[in-house]
């Protein structure tokens, strides 16, 4: 009896997927290595994915179910998945797309506890390496997130695949990935935790290899640097994640971005560009406590975002036309109580993220 309890009780560190297969055009293997699980697989996919992968699975020995192309982790695609898999019984389910299709797959198989495999068709986010999903609500606003039990069983970064992705997905990957240094050094950079210390200086070196090699590698897909630039910001970032824990995730860069996903005008852009932008707001709230390292961090990155093309602006996230009402509301929603926001070392207010929403090009020593 109380064994499930104590089960239960135990904190549960998700690493890494247990195997990680990268290389170019690696993905024809795929339905080799799924006879491990049996013969029988679900695929989920959007709309573009189902049609770079379609032909991987042409020949293969098992029957391979197609969901129906799904662009969002919500809920009603949940509960569609759920049914499918309780009508059509898989072994095994593989998520192939960008983010939400993989934090879909990953969360429909936790909750059917069914082997995941992720194939990631983009280099704009981690989500292929980590065991936490986002939920987003019918109309693409964050609702909740869900930390799975483990990582994927096995995860495919075929770089033949990813670079067909539209090279702003990889900038917004950048974006994403980068905001590991400056969230995990704000909540965690002063932990004695052996582990979290270690997930804090690979966040500084991601930030680095960042700095040092973004710009060639979307300058020359498919290049050596792009594939480096592609490793950090799909494995790497992941691993960070992992190894740091939930206290070494999230702080006020993606607060700021749950936030935005409340106004339909930013749905044009992508995750990482929104917690770009994220990470000057949160270095504002920091340079609003007298911190002028946060200030030339802030006009470091202006600089990187400028060469790279990530947004800088509420502007660049086509907010021009937002009223100050909206402003307001989203700065409420960033401090709601259960705001990863709260993780920084200090109080904020509405009124502090609105000051630094307004502010993120500001010259170095303005002050407010
Ligand atoms: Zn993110």
């Amino acid at each position: 009896m109380s064994d499930t309890l104590t089960v239960e009780a135990l904190p549960i560190l998700a690493i890494a997927p247990a195997q990680l297969l990268r290389g170019t055009g690696i993905l024809s293997q795929l339905p080799k290595y799924l006879s491990r699980y049996g013969n029988k697989a679900l695929v989920i996919a959007g709309e573009t994915a189902n049609q770079v992968t379609a032909s991987y699975f042409l020949n293969s020995d098992h029957e391979i179910i197609h969901a129906p192309a799904i662009a969002n982790c919500s809920d009603e695609n949940l509960a569609m998945l759920r049914r499918l898999v309780q009508q059509e019984n898989p072994q095994v389910i593989v998520g192939i797309g960008g983010g939400k299709v993989l934090d879909t797959a990953k969360l429909v198989a936790h909750q059917c506890q069914l082997p995941i495999v992720t194939v990631p068709t983009t280099g704009a986010t981690c989500a292929g390496w980590t065991a936490l999903s986002n939920v987003y609500d019918a109309h693409g606003a964050f609702d909740y997130d869900v930390t799975l039990d483990h990582c994927p069983d096995m995860m495919f970064v075929d770089y033949d695949v990813i670079v067909t992705a539209p090279k702003r997905t990889l900038v917004s990957g950048i974006g994403d990935a980068i905001a590991k240094w400056y969230e995990s050094s704000v909540s965690s950079g002063s932990s004695e935790k052996t582990m979290v210390i270690a997930a804090v200086q690979e966040a500084r070196i991601l930030r680095d290899i960042l700095f040092q090699k973004s710009a060639e590698a979307i300058a020359n897909p498919n290049s050596q640097a792009w594939r480096e630039v592609v490793d950090a910001s799909v494995c790497l970032a992941g691993a960070i994640g992992g190894l740091g824990g939930a206290n070494c995730r999230t702080v006020a860069a993606h607060a700021i971005h749950n936030a935005l996903t409340h106004l339909h005008q930013t749905h044009g852009t992508l995750h990482g560009e929104k917690v770009a932008y994220g990470i000057l707001v949160q270095l504002r709230l920091e340079e609003f406590q007298g911190n002028q390292l946060a200030a030339s961090s802030r006009h470091q990155l202006l600089k990187f975002y400028q060469e790279i093309g990530l947004p800088t602006t509420l502007a660049d996230l086509g907010l021009s036309q937002v009223t100050l009402a909206e402003l307001e509301h989203l700065a409420q929603i960033a401090c709601q109580r259960n705001s990863d926001i709260h993780r920084l070392p200090f109080i904020v207010s509405p009124s502090q993220v609105l000051a630094a929403m307004v502010s993120t090009t500001s010259p170095i020593l303005a002050t407010i």
